[in-house]
């Protein structure tokens, strides 16, 4: 059930709410990963609702929360380039995997293995790339994952790839740490071609937890989309809702599972036509 039902429910027979309805409701949105500003600013817009229009007046004020940026990957005449950044354990290497998966239908498609710091973060994403027949470029561990990029970018250019997706570390000890590796990437990368996009990775079930972390991310790159993960879990609903708001930024996959077919792009009518139902 969506989080905004019970609420639809209650205004079909009441008209408008009362100060009790609209408390009750505000503290189901912020349990349900909403923020509180968010669900404030929520209340505030649907408040005058009449029960004649409360669904799609809703419909409509949730939309207007949502991004209207593209949701597609924008499409380069050479090789598109998509870096994937975002905290450890988000599911970065598994989502690089899952977007190969996905895209090596339109054209050969090579990984960078730019996560050096960890020799089982490159095995992981061999073993994906073997099990799906992709040509995944790697270093050796605590190499410079510039180098890596480079590398990798080279010879998709030789096999005349129309792909590249590049996994890169997590763990960095500060943001100066993080801009500077992730930056480095991104000098090397377009020595040779632009870059297409570069997709931020968040874990749907951390939360408003996620979001902060979204925020430092958005401030040390310049991230052009979302892909959010684990929405198969406990997540709580709102949190894509409070990303786009809070961002300003497409949520352009979804992550639902943990094997290679479980992605899907997000879909913001679907997703609204969710929460209130
Ligand atoms: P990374 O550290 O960001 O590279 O994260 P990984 O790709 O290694 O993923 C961390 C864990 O999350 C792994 O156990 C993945 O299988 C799991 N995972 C990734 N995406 C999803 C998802 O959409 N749903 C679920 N349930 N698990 C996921
Ligand atoms: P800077 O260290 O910030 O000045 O970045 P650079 O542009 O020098 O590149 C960083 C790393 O990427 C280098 O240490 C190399 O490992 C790799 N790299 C950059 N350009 C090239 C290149 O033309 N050939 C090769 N093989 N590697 C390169
Ligand atoms: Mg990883």
């Amino acid at each position: 059930m969506g989080i905004f039902s019970k609420f639809l429910s209650k205004i079909k027979i009441a008209d408008s709410l009362n100060k009790a309805d609209l408390d009750e409701l505000t503290n189901e949105l912020i349990a349900a990963d909403l923020g509180a500003d968010l669900a404030h600013s929520i209340i505030e817009q649907t408040r005058k609702l009449k029960s004649a229009t409360s669904e799609e007046s809703l419909e409509a004020v949730l939309l207007s929360h949502l991004s209207q940026k593209e949701r597609t990957i924008s499409i380069a005449s050479g090789v598109t380039a998509v870096m994937v950044v975002g905290v450890n354990g988000t599911g970065k290497t598994t989502t690089v995997a899952k977007l190969a998966r996905s895209f090596q239908s339109q054209g050969t498609v090579v990984l960078a293995a730019a996560d050096t710091f960890r020799a089982a973060a490159v095995e992981q994403l061999q073993t994906w790339g073997q099990r799906i027949g992709v040509e995944v470029i790697s270093g050796k561990e605590n190499s410079d994952p510039a180098s890596v990029a480079f590398d990798a970018i080279e010879k998709a250019q030789k096999l005349s790839a129309a792909f590249i997706f590049i996994d890169t570390a997590g763990r960095l000890h500060n943001k100066s740490d993080l801009m500077n590796e992730l930056g480095k990437i991104k000098r090397v990368i377009e020595k040779v071609s632009p870059i297409a996009e570069v997709l931020l990775v968040i874990d749907a079930t951390t939360g408003q937890n996620g979001l902060q972390q979204a925020k430092v991310f958005t401030e040390a790159v310049n991230v052009t989309g979302i892909i959010l993960t684990k929405l198969d879990g406990s997540a709580r609903g709102g949190i894509a809702l409070a990303i786009e708001s809070a961002l300003d930024l497409p949520i352009k996959f979804i992550g639902t599972g943990e094997s290679i077919e479980d992605l899907a792009q997000f879909d913001p009518t679907t997703y609204i036509k969710g929460l209130i139902s």
